[in-house]
């Protein structure tokens, strides 16, 4: 039983929360100095640091800490000018020391926010404050393959292995405060935070925030409350691992606590796991009683106590802010307030951006990308930021048309080329043959032929109807595979029939 968002929304007040783990890009990990390249063949990566052997002492990778306090900077947050680590003790396979070295209560950032923009019903964008609670740093886990079940499930397996390389990876922690006041879009607030958060951690370069690949993942908070009442009970849907799962995972969260509410029945405590294909999530573990971690202070290692200096040099240092640049950029290429939207809509306005930041003209970049590319993103089901062609890519292929190599519509085909992955434009262009053909030589043969198959229209043009050289132009065009410069394939055709304008 569900309760339709829009309805469930209209009876009850959401409130949102999201935890997001981010992996740091650092080459080394958080305590050791194990290498973090993905992908390496299991147990590789290890050391008596990160496999917990006793004796073996920890150290604090400096740049973890600078990308943390990097990311608390971007996000208004407080930076701690003396915090220090805790052990967070529990028991499970992929956690070779028995406990995880995290931040506790003197986390290292605190007090933020991030702005975001979400679209009204008729288009409109307005900004949502999402405040920040802490950001911290803490390592992450080894991996658990259970081997022999159906899906990967540990029901049903013989055996499992334990990957420990990435045991020990620095991961950044952000908590969100209760997001309240998202009214009937909690979904799409999530989203937008996700998305906004991404291309933060994106522009300072801490992370290459691979959603797919686990290195920026979610977990999603929702309750429900009647207007007037104290917040309700919540759930928390774990690892959603995609910006469309974050929107879904809100999304069938309210309607299933609606339907609960409106019964009468409370909402239990509880993670859930959310299910990629269905879009909805089932019951995980109870929180109804909080699991006791016996928090106390890291021993082996000294407090952090970051120079003040060094923070305001780091603050200082920030690169611009996507929001900020973003709106530089608008108000640089004179977009209206309506063709941002609609780009923004299209999630196509950043795309834009960069095509305009590698050389592109305004009007060419968004021609592209609300165009050909954002139907091409549509039909295969993906975003526009997922295809397969870069802004970079994009802008060489309108130089192209702009340099006259390329027609509008063999443009089309270099795109579809870099898209299918056919390489570089340059690249498309050479194995497709796809230039431009304006050697006047190779196209007098296709002249002739198209003024002989049409001796009706060659006949009008030269009693003085010059328009009816459209007709002609189409079929050397379409005989040259659209290879034809047609301003030169016109001229040709006049001075053939003996016509001067
Ligand atoms: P836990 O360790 O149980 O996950 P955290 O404090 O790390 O707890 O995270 C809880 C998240 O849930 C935070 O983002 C917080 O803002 C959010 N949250 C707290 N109360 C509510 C509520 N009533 N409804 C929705 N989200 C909430
Ligand atoms: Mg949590
Ligand atoms: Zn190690």
């Amino acid at each position: 039983m569900t309760v339709p968002y829009a309805e469930a929304l209209q009876e009850f007040e959401p409130v949102i929360g999201l935890e997001t783990h981010v992996e740091l890009g650092t080459a080394s990990k958080m305590f050791c100095g194990c290498d973090t390249t993905f992908g390496a063949d299991p147990n590789t990566h290890t050391c008596p640091v990160c496999l917990g052997l006793p004796g073996a002492l920890p150290v604090v990778n400096e740049k973890a800490i600078e990308s943390t306090i990097r990311i608390g900077l971007a996000l208004h947050c407080d930076i701690a000018t003396w915090c220090r680590f805790a052990r967070k003790n529990y028991f499970y396979p992929d956690m070779p020391k028995n406990f995880q070295t995290s931040q506790y209560d003197e986390p290292l950032c605190t007090d933020g926010y991030l702005d975001v923009e979400v679209s009204n019903a008729d288009g409109t964008l307005e900004t949502v404050r999402v405040p920040i609670e802490r950001v911290h740093l803490e390592e992450d886990t080894g991996k658990t393959l259970h081997v022999g079940g159906a899906t990967g499930r540990i029901h049903g397996a013989s055996h499992s292995l334990v990957d420990y390389n990435r045991a020990g990876i620095p991961l950044v922690e952000i908590v969100t405060k209760p997001v309240v006041g998202t009214k009937h879009r909690p979904a799409e607030v999530a989203k937008a935070y996700v998305a906004e958060l991404r291309d933060v951690l994106r522009g300072l370069g801490v992370s290459d925030v691979k959603m797919e690949q686990g290195s920026l993942r979610c977990d999603v908070n929702v309750s429900l409350n009647k207007p007037g009442d104290d917040w309700g009970t919540r759930s928390e849907t774990k690892n959603v691992n995609s910006l469309r799962s974050v929107e879904r995972a809100v999304r069938s969260e309210v309607e299933r606590q609606a339907a609960r509410l409106r019964q009468g029945e409370r909402i239990v405590q509880e993670t859930r796991h959310f299910h990629e294909d269905t879009g909805l999530s089932t019951s995980g573990r109870s929180k109804e009683e909080a699991t006791d971690y016996r928090y106390f202070p890291e021993p082996d290692l000294v407090p952090v106590a970051p120079d003040t200096d060094w923070v305001a040099e780091l603050k200082a240092a920030l690169p611009e802010a996507p929001s900020v640049r973003r709106r530089r950029l608008i108000e640089q290429l004179a977009l209206s307030a309506l063709d941002a939207e609609a780009m923004t809509n299209a999630g196509v306005l950043d795309l834009v951006l960069a095509t305009v930041d590698a050389g592109a003209p305004a009007a060419e970049a968004r021609n592209w990308w609300l165009g050909h590319l954002a139907q091409t993103a549509n039909s295969s089901g993906v975003e526009p930021a997922e295809l397969s062609i870069t802004p970079a890519q994009v802008a060489r292929v309108v130089g192209l048309v702009a340099g006259g190599s390329l027609t509008a519509g063999l443009a089309r085909q270099v795109v579809d080329g870099v898209l299918a992955g056919e390489g570089e434009p340059e690249a498309v262009v050479a194995t497709r043959g796809l230039a431009v053909v304006s050697d006047e030589g190779a196209l007098a043969t296709a002249v002739d032929e198209a003024i002989a198959a049409d001796a009706d229209a060659a006949d009008k043009i030269r009693a003085g109807k010059v328009q009816a050289v459209g007709a002609l132009v189409g079929r050397v065009m379409k005989a040259t595979r659209g290879q034809a410069d047609a301003s030169v394939v016109r001229r040709l055709l006049l001075e053939r029939l003996g016509v001067t304008e």
